[in-house]
């Protein structure tokens, strides 16, 4: 690298050290890094931790497109629904924007050979970034993940290490094979660089619908889309682009729900976890939880759960209403909004925003009944 844009900072107790995708702790007290720049946000694209953006290791990833829903939105009786159209990246998921800038970081520094572990897309998205910068990847993933996504994991020449019982399963065993094989760890929830891709995505609803949106509704696992997007837009907010931020509103299964339950102060522990069809957020315990809140109250927003039966019901009505097939974990955002305007903490006539995270292909279709 010609030289740092940033340095990391420690969210715990705000040591600061130079760059690196090796130490992802920090050496004072155990805590996770935040990348932090040392320039100015100018609004006009988002900061990123890499030299030159043309050189990125990118597969085309953002620039999704924002669809106006207009017969979800008139059911649930909104001024506006939006959807950004997450899904329609290279490898089928959000995830893209983030492995795009871990893996550029990585391979400035030196990586030739990682591990990672996921619930499916974001090891398909590492996967097929590691392909393109030649880079060897080894990922971790539940058994039960779906068929779609653990043949991209393969197809892109990773290690697939099916692992059984739940996520944090997966990770554990990527975590022990860290250190058997003293391989790097670009964890995608443990590296601060991951979510530094997701501002972008912030900056393109701005770009296209300015700062109308007040709420913006999506499903939150490890939270990068969250707590980057959250970045995004309060860099859009320091450098004057926009006046406010909308409010974020996180929705999690009943089954998995240790940010809800965090957040409305639920005693609830990764033990009390349950199977849930929303694999993309099915994480009980989130390394970046108190950021995750942090951002949250932040912009004003809350956390809800949905029902499981919730899930197959919204990814059908948009399925045949709108002609969007979204994967369950991100038609549960939907689900999670119908919830959120009945409670009144959505005003009904609010414009609202919702990143369809995922594709339908990839997971075996549930029999609906209706
Ligand atoms: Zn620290």
């Amino acid at each position: 690298m010609k030289g740092f844009n940033h340095r990391l900072c420690c969210v715990d107790c705000s040591s600061t050290r130079e760059p690196s995708v090796k130490d992802l702790y920090c050496e004072v007290c155990g805590g996770l890094f935040k990348v932090e720049y040392l320039d100015a946000p100018d609004g006009i694209t988002p900061r990123l931790p890499i030299d030159d953006p043309a050189l990125s290791n990118s597969l085309g990833e953002g620039d999704t497109p924002v669809v106006l829903l207009e017969k979800t939105g008139e059911l649930l009786g909104l001024k506006s629904l939006w959807a950004k159209f997450e899904f329609m990246a290279p490898t089928g998921s959000f995830k893209d924007r983030g492995s795009a800038v871990l893996t550029t970081i990585g391979r400035d520094l030196g990586v030739t050979e990682f591990i990672e572990d996921s619930s499916g897309n974001a090891g398909a998205s590492l996967s097929a970034y590691a392909a393109a910068a030649g880079m060897k990847a080894h990922v971790f993933a539940p058994s039960s993940a779906a068929a779609g996504k653990l043949d991209q994991i393969q197809i892109f020449g990773a290690s697939l290490h099916k692992i059984d019982g739940p996520r944090q399963a997966s990770t554990d065993a990527a975590e022990e094979f860290v250190r058997e094989r003293k391989l790097c760890y670009l964890s995608h929830n443990l590296s601060p660089y991951f979510s530094e891709g997701m501002k972008a995505a912030s900056y393109e609803i701005v770009d296209v619908l300015g700062d109308d949106i007040d709420h913006i509704v999506l499903p939150v696992g490890n939270g990068s889309l969250l707590i980057g997007m959250v970045r995004g837009y309060q860099e859009l907010l320091v450098a004057g682009i926009i006046a406010k931020i909308p409010k974020f509103h996180c929705v999690q299964a009943h089954a998995v729900r240790p940010l809800v339950a965090a957040l409305n102060g639920e005693q609830w522990s990764h033990l009390d976890a349950l199977p849930t069809d929303a694999s993309g957020i099915a994480v009980s315990k989130p390394p970046r939880l108190a950021e995750m809140l942090e951002v949250i109250k932040l912009t004003g927003g809350s956390a809800i759960t949905i029902s499981e039966e919730s899930l197959s019901v919204w990814q059908k009505r948009l399925s045949s209403s709108e002609g969007l097939f979204s994967e369950m974990t991100s038609a549960g955002a939907f689900a999670g909004l119908a919830s959120l305007i009945q409670s009144g903490e959505i005003e009904q006539d609010s414009n609202v925003c919702v990143p369809v995270t995922g594709s339908g292909l990839k997971e075996p279709l549930n029999q609906i009944d209706d």
